[in-house]
């Protein structure tokens, strides 16, 4: 079998298929791209004793055993990881995107798995990450961020009625105990932020939500419950929205004792940066700095699996 970790570079669908000609080659490639420091344990990312296996690998410490997918988004996925490349070749190599209805015959798989996939590949896209989606309890809120009014310059001062304007949103999911995902948007509207979520949850979370109109139709497919801001309610029992909103005062902290004011265009490196620290919260500084560098072992970077 070829050992080989040079990047290879393909220029069609045909290469790609060739190079991932089985099963084998794409589970070695993900593992190269994955742990290019060496392997880490999933369940309790110890890195120092890993036995490699017949079928993936077993943790010396913990002792479970895990498979390259663990924790990513092809984890549980039923389709083979040499579909789940040439999806991504598809993808990232059409400009105009492709529908699930064109990924299902390109590929030969049902409609609805090509629209799984999608959805998979888009999360991947937009958290730069193959980490698998947010699950358990999942807290949804919005924010809004900079542009204070009393910095203006005369002219370009805001009226009372132009309320948010001049001011950024910023979406955010976050696990409770766990992994964050947030982002700037581009408004709070339902037709923004339901593909998001969408994207960003598994189907079996429980949601948490303000009142917030954009998330009332969202018990029809999540276990959804609303804590009620607007009648004085912010805790009731495990109901509550604290975490992520802990995440904004960091946020909204961190801008303005040191970035001061924020333009839109840097809001996003902002809004990554502070995301990146609050996911590698429970480490030391000095190992969030070498992950930082090494684009961190435990992200396998969407960047480094399209090349
Ligand atoms: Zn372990």
């Amino acid at each position: 079998m070829c050992k080989s970790t040079a990047k290879p570079k393909f220029t069609n669908l045909i290469e790609v298929m060739m190079h991932f000609s089985d099963n084998e080659i794409c589970k070695e490639y993900l593992a190269s791209m994955r742990w290019s420091n060496g392997v880490i344990c999933p369940h309790c990312q110890n890195e120092d004793k890993i036995y490699t296996m017949k079928k993936g690998y077993k943790c010396a410490k913990c002792r479970k055993p895990f498979s390259v997918t663990k924790g990513t988004i092809f984890e549980n996925s039923a389709i083979p990881l040499q579909k789940w490349f040439a999806a991504i070749w598809f993808i990232t190599s059409n400009k105009k995107g492709v529908s699930s209805l064109q990924l299902s015959r390109h590929i030969g798989i049902t409609q609805k798995s090509a629209w799984f996939m999608l959805q998979r590949i888009r999360f991947a896209i937009r958290t730069k990450s193959f980490n698998k989606p947010l699950d358990d309890i999942v807290e949804i809120d919005e924010t809004l961020v900079g542009g204070k009014n009393k910095n203006r310059h005369a002219s370009k001062k805001l009226k009372k009625s132009q309320g948010g304007k001049g001011k950024s949103t910023v979406f955010g999911l976050v696990e409770r105990n766990g992994r964050l995902v947030a982002m700037r948007v581009r408004d709070r509207k339902r037709a923004t932020v339901m593909p998001i979520i969408h994207q960003t949850v598994s189907k079996d979370v429980k949601l948490m939500t303000d009142e917030h109109k954009a998330y009332a139709n969202l018990s029809t497919i999540y276990d959804h419950e609303m804590v009620n801001h607007g009648e004085g309610q912010y805790v009731v029992g495990a109901c509550h929205t604290n975490t992520i909103e802990g995440f904004w005062s960091l946020l909204k902290r961190g801008i303005i004792g040191i970035y001061h004011n924020v333009s839109e265009k840097h809001l996003d490196a902002y809004v990554d940066e502070f995301e990146f620290r609050y996911n590698t919260k429970n480490i030391s500084c000095i190992e969030r700095f070498d992950k930082m560098l090494a684009l961190s072992d435990s992200r396998i970077s969407y960047k480094r699996l399209i090349n």
